[in-house]
């Protein structure tokens, strides 16, 4: 077992190697010219050992070949895929290629985009004796030394590289899933805080609220990147530049805001049921709040955001809150329930 794992992660070195050469190489001109056209220096592409798998069905399958690796060896790293008809070919083709490297600086597994708008837009490797994709963050390697006391987290590879090379080490993304709660304790073991910078898409807001509730779960302080429309991390830097960016990051918000902003925008507020529903579901928010100062502070805004008094909004909070505690042990007592059903009769 630890023998199979030792010469999964060989193979895989040897093909980031291979990969990365390549985009020196004929065969990967395309893959270096793409890197540079979305405006990454030969430096960071280093440091990111980024590559590319040239357009052919086998050229990894050969390299490995003649380094002395099987091809079974190989298909454990998830690197070449079997044929029906016998014979391997490379999972990898006509893509630049992103290492996936853990905290010790092994080669777990890669990601590989297309250098159009063929789908699907990326691939990954699949979980293999070394690469579990909900235990791992792409970056974490380069991230956990930035010591700025905060994670920037990002949706995606160029994301976070174009942050890397604007200044901001401290960038990771989740590896096209959804946050798990393993990786929110991961950076929980490194920082106190969270930036989260996710896309300013439909999807990347659904994503950023449902990861809030993750990282908070792990103890983590959150706040939330404010990029304007449409736009990610990177092409923000693109546009912007890093000072801009810089900015952006200063100005997070912590969720709490991000969250009464989410509720505000459910209701009318133009008609007075609009503005008692706006009240009454940011009190909901308002009695999740632990600390007693952060709640009086967001109380404060509030009331005087719906010109209501301050007192009065605090008293409905702690109301909110004895009834969540209410619900809180009538679920309790049902599970109580459930568990000691069995010896009732
Ligand atoms: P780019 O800027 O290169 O076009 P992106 O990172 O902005 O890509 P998104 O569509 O925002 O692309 O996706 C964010 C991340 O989600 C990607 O970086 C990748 O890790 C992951 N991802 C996207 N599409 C897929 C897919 N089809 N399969 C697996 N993972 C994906
Ligand atoms: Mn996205
Ligand atoms: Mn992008
Ligand atoms: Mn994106």
């Amino acid at each position: 077992q630890a023998k199979l794992k030792a010469s999964i992660l060989e193979i895989n070195r040897t093909a980031a190697r291979f990969f990365y050469h390549t985009l020196y190489t004929p065969s990967g001109a395309a893959g270096l010219q793409y890197f540079h056209s979305r405006g990454l220096s030969d430096q960071t592409i280093k440091r990111f050992g980024l590559g590319f798998a040239p357009d052919s069905w086998d050229s990894l399958a050969r390299y490995l070949r003649s380094k002395g690796y099987s091809p079974e060896e190989a298909q454990m790293a998830d690197l070449l895929i079997p044929r029906r008809s016998g014979g391997h070919y490379d999972k990898f083709r006509n893509r630049v290629i992103f290492p996936i490297i853990d905290l010790r600086g092994n080669v777990i597994g890669f990601g590989g985009r297309v250098l159009d708008d063929t789908k699907p837009k990326y691939i990954n490797t699949s979980d293999t004796m070394v690469y579990k994709k909900t235990m791992n963050l792409f970056a974490m390697n380069l991230a956990k030394n930035a010591k700025n006391g905060f994670l920037i987290l990002a949706e995606g590879y160029m994301d976070v590289i174009a942050m890397h090379q604007a200044g901001f080490g401290n960038a990771v993304a989740a590896l096209g899933t959804a946050l798990t709660p393993q990786q929110a304790r991961l950076m929980a073991r490194y920082v106190p805080e969270v930036i989260v910078a996710g896309d300013a898409d439909e999807a990347g807001v659904k994503a950023a609220a449902r990861d809030i509730g993750i990282l908070r779960d792990a103890g983590l302080k959150v706040r939330l990147l404010n990029l304007p429309d449409g736009k990610d991390p990177d092409e923000f830097i693109r546009r912007n530049g890093p000072e801009r960016f810089q900015l952006l990051v200063e100005g997070a918000e912590g969720d709490v805001a991000y969250r009464l902003q989410v509720v505000k925008n459910r209701f009318d507020l133009t008609t007075p049921e609009g503005n008692v529903g706006y009240l009454e579901e940011a009190v909901k928010v308002l009695a999740t709040i632990d600390n007693a100062l952060e709640c009086e502070i967001y109380a404060g805004r509030l009331a005087q955001e719906l010109s209501v008094s301050r007192d009065t909004l605090l008293g409905q909070v702690r109301d909110q809150r004895r009834k969540n505690s209410r619900i809180l042990k009538r679920q309790q007592f049902r599970e109580i329930q459930k568990q000691t059903a069995g010896y009732t009769d």
